[in-house]
């Protein structure tokens, strides 16, 4: 596949980063991945305005203005096979001559986005629900930033695999946060729910949509801090990301999510989500 490094389009096998870069050594870095479908990027703008946040929040000097970020994104798509792509886009601090935690005097950061076709959810496993497990939410204090240092985020996804389950579901003080790579909404009595952002977890563009959908279609729904209790006998448990879409969760630590079977209102809430996604993109 066709990646961007610094400027030039190249086959990725191809690219190559000093091991002094800041992103290899510190994790200091910044990241998008922006779902393409029918080779259109889904909610553009919104990805870029995020990345515009992270950087400014991690005092890294954007090197681009939006419309030049979206005009990489475009060129990366365009050089690609597939008509569904996952453009994945990272900037790094760049690299300095030696190794030091303070910023370089000169930044020159490091761009580098690639793509890999998208695999939304099968139609099997949105069928069955897939099973999560819950652990603490121990990482920093700033998980609104998409910052590449992802190692705590790695270690609870793989807590999850290890036990043949597809999330884990972050608990911090008691209340749910959202999940090692996904962000996290509950039905209780027929009310979506779903915590309100801040430091402690990612601002997703899919719970964007998913907010704005049940506003547009009279769901009804509350913002609001949720307890740990109140997930363990939710009706429904959701998780929500670019590539996950809307996916059912019908296990929870190895008991079922209400009656262990997807729900009405997340099928309901799918639907939604895939017709919305088609008319913006003027496609099905
Ligand atoms: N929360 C975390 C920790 C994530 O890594 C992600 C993205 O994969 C999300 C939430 C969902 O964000 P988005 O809907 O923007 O993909």
């Amino acid at each position: 596949s066709i990646c961007y490094l610094n400027g030039r389009f190249l086959p990725v096998g191809e690219a190559s980063v000093s091991p002094m870069d800041r992103g290899f050594l510190f994790g200091d870095g910044a990241y998008e991945v922006i779902p393409v479908y029918s080779r259109r990027p889904f909610r553009l703008d919104e990805h870029v305005a995020r990345l515009a946040n992270t950087l400014a929040a991690i005092r890294l000097p954007d090197p681009h203005s939006a419309e030049q970020w979206q005009a990489i994104i475009r060129g990366v798509i365009e050089r690609n096979e597939w008509e569904d792509q996952s453009v994945y886009l990272q900037v790094s601090r760049g690299a300095d001559d030696k190794r030091n935690h303070a910023f370089p005097k000169v930044m020159r950061p490091t761009v580098f986005l690639m793509s890999e076709p998208l695999v939304t959810p099968p139609e099997a496993q949105r069928q069955a629900g897939v099973a999560a497990v819950s652990a603490a939410d121990f990482r920093w204090l700033r998980c609104d930033l998409k910052t590449v240092a992802l190692l705590a985020n790695c270690l609870l996804r793989q807590h999850a695999v290890d036990q043949g389950c597809m999330e884990t579901i972050l608990f911090r003080d008691g209340f749910l946060t959202e999940g090692a790579a996904s962000n996290i909404f509950v039905v209780r009595d027929g009310v979506i729910l779903t915590p309100p952002k801040s430091h402690l977890m990612l601002p997703g563009i899919t719970y964007d949509v998913v907010l704005e959908l049940a506003a547009r279609h009279g769901l009804a729904h509350e913002v609001r801090e949720i307890l740990e209790d109140e997930v363990r006998h939710a009706d429904e448990l959701w998780m929500t990301s670019s590539t996950k879409e809307v996916l059912p969760i019908t296990t929870l630590d190895g008991r079922p999510v209400g009656d262990g079977k997807p729900g009405p209102v997340g099928q309901q809430m799918h639907a939604f989500y895939q017709d919305f996604k088609n008319t913006v993109m003027r496609i099905g």
